[in-house]
């Protein structure tokens, strides 16, 4: 399982290299390489051993998935699982599983693997063929008859469904996700993957969506500051700095954030939608690009204020030791 991973995670590596030469790959083309030259590795003879739930695969998975969202590691997991809608490693190697099941009630019965399939099945364990079968039962895609097809895109769609569900059920246990959950888009979960952002932009959105984008609600936690003291350091409201107050409220960004309420009049009564509201209609799919760029000024616009402010911070730490330097004259 390891020697898999380790060597799924070589070519992995190999497509991670060829990424970052032709900078911009929209979405198909890496889900295509990774599908490609990392999943057959990592999945290799999955029909006979898939069933259990290994980690190491799954980690690695999630590991591409971040690369592409450009995200770093500590973003919650879920909230990545849901942006790249690519379903858990576990998932795909039950389909080569049933896959494999649908090619031995076709065999001729005196062939080896069928023979072998035959005392798997009088064995009544925890078998091969006990193990499918539960595929079947939690997929909700068991046939009539026991030596019938098993539709692979039904097992496929229902597998989604559930591992949609799971990822939901996950994300709510996460703090940081508290935004995402308010303006993820249950229905269109690709919508920033495929939205041919650059590299820069994908990474903002995805930041600001999955609560990693290093505002001080944020970069508090790494602090151990209570949330309460997270506060907005470029203007004087008092306010945390949580998303929704860099993006709509915060008053030394009124400028920039005026310039991005005229850029979406076709939202229809913008000014009196709640912040979730507002940012949900600004991550559709039609609005996602212009949504990125004003995100990329505002917070390019927020990184020179901030700087000024330790600038300020750092004037004033050298005054105060002046008195010190002049008691030791
Ligand atoms: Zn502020």
């Amino acid at each position: 399982m390891e020697a898999l991973t380790s060597a799924a995670a070589r070519s992995y590596g190999r497509i991670v290299r060829l990424f970052k030469k032709l900078k911009n790959l929209g979405f198909k083309t890496y889900e295509t390489l990774y599908q490609t030259y990392v999943i057959p590795v990592l999945n290799y003879a999955a029909e006979v051993w898939g069933y259990p739930d290994y980690n190491s695969p799954q980690v690695l998975q999630n590991r591409v998935s971040r690369f592409f969202l450009g995200v770093h590691k500590f973003t919650p997991v879920p909230a990545t699982q849901i942006e790249m809608d690519w379903l858990d490693v576990r998932y795909l190697r039950w389909i080569d599983m049933v896959r494999y099941r649908n090619k031995l009630v076709k065999m001729s019965e005196d062939r080896l693997p069928a023979i072998i399939n035959r005392w798997d099945k009088s064995l009544n364990t925890q078998a091969w063929h006990s193990q499918v079968s539960q595929v079947l039962a939690y997929a909700d895609v068991l046939p009539e008859n026991e030596n019938d097809y098993v539709d692979i895109d039904a097992l496929s769609s229902h597998l989604k469904v559930l591992n949609r569900n799971k990822w939901f059920v996950n994300a709510q246990t996460k703090s940081k996700l508290e935004v995402f959950l308010e303006v993820v888009d249950r229905d269109n979960q690709q919508v920033v993957v495929r939205s041919n952002l650059s590299r820069r932009r994908r990474s903002l959105v995805t930041k600001i969506k999955c609560g990693v984008l290093p505002l001080i609600v944020e970069t508090g936690r790494f602090k151990n500051t209570p949330r309460e003291l997270r506060l907005c350091q470029i203007c004087e409201e008092n306010q945390i700095e949580t998303e929704y107050h860099f993006l709509f409220d915060c008053p030394r960004l009124e400028g920039v954030g005026e310039d991005m309420k005229n850029d979406f009049t076709d939202i229809e009564g913008y000014s009196d939608l709640t912040h979730a509201e507002k940012m949900k209609n600004l991550l559709q799919s039609n609005r996602v690009i212009r949504f990125s760029k004003h995100l990329d000024i505002m917070f390019e616009t927020r990184r020179k204020f901030m700087y000024t402010v330790e600038e300020e911070n750092r004037n004033v730490a050298h005054v105060s030791q002046v008195p010190q330097v002049s008691q030791l004259s």
